[in-house]
């Protein structure tokens, strides 16, 4: 299915939001929702180029869905219906910009939605496998950085998409990076991303 919008959500892990706090960011008690245009994926085996000169570059290692549309006012125990598939990705951040543009109340995107910031491995089809059972890892260059459990999300996944949908009529294609769990990190050139699930497979990117 072609890539349509990619929908984000953040804190969306109780330990992730204690290290942004860590970091500087208020917290708010609150999941965060944002966009990337389907021009910020990168296809496993494609060179990640990462942002230069605006400080750190975070991976932050999660499940992404892709829905098969579904419209709106999609009501929760109904929304697992719109899945249509599941795989791993990596919402790469500017942090210390995003941290910069927090503090002063402006928009995120120059921090998340750069060229190259959603690195997605290949989609799964959805064959109603338990979303909140999915088990994943993040390691660079050997080092295990992220170790994630979708049961420990804050907003499972149908119920993110039952929030999407009271603002946007979902279509196919559309994709939903659903959070990152703790243990983001900063990437420099060279370093060799591996995302693995024993459901999902293993899918590996290098950083130029
Ligand atoms: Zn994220």
């Amino acid at each position: 299915m072609p890539a349509n919008r990619i929908f984000c959500i953040g804190k969306n892990y109780a330990e992730h939001v204690a290290e942004l706090v860590h970091l500087g960011h208020s917290p708010d008690g609150d999941c965060v929702v944002f966009m990337k245009p389907a021009s910020c994926l990168v296809e496993e085996g494609q060179p990640i180029v990462l942002p230069r000169d605006r400080g750190a570059v975070h991976h932050e290692a999660e499940l992404v869905i892709e829905l098969t549309g579904g419209g709106r006012d999609i009501p929760e125990d109904e929304a697992l219906d719109c899945v249509a598939g599941m795989t791993l990705g990596l919402d790469l951040t500017l942090r210390d910009l995003q941290t910069a543009l927090k503090s002063n109340g402006k928009p995120w995107e120059l921090a998340k939605a750069f060229d190259g910031s959603a690195p997605m491995g290949a989609v799964k089809p959805y064959l109603e496998q338990d979303l909140q059972d999915i088990r994943f890892t993040c390691h660079v260059n050997g080092q295990l950085r992220q170790q994630g459990h979708t049961r420990d999300m804050l907003f499972p996944v149908a119920r993110q998409i039952h929030i999407l949908s009271q603002t946007w009529a979902l279509e196919p294609g559309d994709l939903l990076y659903t959070g990152t769990p703790k243990g983001v990190g900063p990437l420099v050139p060279g370093d060799e991303i591996v995302l693995s699930s024993p459901l999902l497979g293993e899918f590996a990117w290098s950083c130029a």
